[in-house]
């Protein structure tokens, strides 16, 4: 790895201590860079349920040197399989390489945030940013707490909305008529380790098991018109999630009914940021690029943002580096955020439609599985570290 060069004398400040925001600060750390972060809430990734890893997300855990200990606490997943919410019938089987795991995010997020603070990272939580100002070559980050600090380079991985994009690239958050439940139950049963999304008109199901927990992981996505609540997560209620999917198979029935606890999630998100990028400042992962979970890509790509947001301040001085961070990572985050809107018209087709597209995957999968997957080379075999 190449060493932070003049960086090695500057201090990083990062907002927000989610994925993308420890996967920076450790890139950077790993480098010899001087990092700390600043969390809005009292404690590190206590929200969330499970997430999807796939190999382009892996190869940066492995660079910045936390493979083993994600390796401990994640499931390798076999397969994605599509399926009729209404008979459970498969559609479509996609084995998977390997490479691809099944992790609870608090489980990624504490052993990013041991390995940062481990490699020298401050993490400061309960403090919440409330607005940036400052002009080319220093970024004044205002606190909740009535403290201001003076940064020489500011990192915005402070999510959806963030307050750093404010500033640099403003966009008003639009609802994208997707609403989620996330819930986890017991896993009494031993479930395959694989992700079935059973599939509806307006909705579908994800469940897969977290092994590492002894959980199933539950994600069901209804169309809505309006999300009328001021937060965008809110605690919903286990019997409007059940009646949801009371329309589906009794697999899905059963599981669902287990429900004694879940949260519902307003699907909102920005344009991808037209610059990321001002000054001595610049955007990773949500901040950046908010994207539906269809692909399960949002927390890989701030992974990839991470590593190669650290790669380009290794040897060149922003704004040069931040040019070409964002020249690096803009095609492919909008490719993968493109792929995932068509994902949420395919998964809820509704009668004739569904019946058709169902009948092509399965005719797919009798022919050539593995088309399927291949269509997604691009995404999860590129290595952002190679
Ligand atoms: C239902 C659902 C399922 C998903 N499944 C997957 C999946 O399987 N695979 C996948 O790759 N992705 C998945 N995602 C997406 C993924 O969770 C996000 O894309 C990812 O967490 C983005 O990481 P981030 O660090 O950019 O932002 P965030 O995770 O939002 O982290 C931002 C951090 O900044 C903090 N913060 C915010 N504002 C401030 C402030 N003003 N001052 C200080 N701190 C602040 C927040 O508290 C938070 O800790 C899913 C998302 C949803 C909603």
């Amino acid at each position: 790895m190449r060493n932070g060069g003049n960086l090695k004398h500057r201090e990083v400040t990062v907002l927000g201590a989610g994925i993308g925001g420890l996967a920076t600060a450790l890139a950077l750390a790993r480098r010899g860079v001087s990092v700390r972060i600043f969390e809005q809430a009292q404690e590190i990734g206590a929200f969330g349920a499970g997430l999807q890893i796939s190999p382009n997300g892996m190869a940066v855990l492995r660079a910045v040197g936390v493979e083993r200990e994600i390796l401990e606490r994640s499931g390798a997943s076999g397969a994605v399989v599509l399926r009729s919410g209404a008979s459970g019938r498969v559609a479509l089987r996609m084995a998977l390489p390997e490479g691809f795991r099944l992790i609870h995010r608090a489980d990624l997020v504490s052993v990013l945030a041991a390995a940062a603070v481990a490699a020298g990272v401050e993490i400061v939580t309960g403090c919440r940013a409330t607005g940036i100002t400052g002009g080319r070559d220093v970024a004044d980050v205002s606190f909740d707490d009535g403290t201001d600090r003076s940064c020489e380079l500011l990192i915005g991985a402070d999510g959806v909305r963030s307050v750093l994009r404010a500033e640099i690239a403003p966009s008003q958050p639009f609802f994208t008529g997707q609403v989620a439940w996330r819930a986890t139950v017991p896993d009494t049963s031993g479930l395959p380790c694989e992700a079935d999304v059973f599939m509806g008109a307006g909705r579908h199901l994800v469940r897969y098991p977290l092994p590492a927990r002894g959980l199933i992981n539950l994600v069901g996505v209804e169309e809505r018109t309006e999300w009328a609540e001021e937060s965008w997560t809110a605690s919903g209620a286990p019997t409007d999630f059940q009646a949801g999917f009371s329309g589906f198979c009794p697999e899905v029935r059963e599981v669902v009914e287990r429900v004694d606890q879940v949260r519902l999630w307003g699907l909102f998100r920005h344009p991808v940021a037209p610059l990321w990028h001002r000054g001595v400042a610049a955007l990773v992962g949500d901040a950046a690029h908010p994207t539906l979970p269809f692909l399960a890509q949002g927390a890989n790509l701030a992974l990839e943002d991470a590593f190669v947001l650290a790669d380009c301040l290794s040897d060149r001085p922003p704004p040069a580096a931040f040019r070409l961070y964002q020249q690096r990572r803009r095609d492919r985050v909008v490719r993968a955020i493109t792929a995932a809107n068509g994902n949420a018209r395919n998964y809820h087709l509704g009668g004739a439609q569904r019946l058709v597209a169902h009948a092509g995957l399965r005719a797919i999968s009798a022919v050539a599985p593995a088309l399927m997957l291949r269509r997604f080379d691009w995404l999860y075999g590129h290595d952002v570290t190679a």
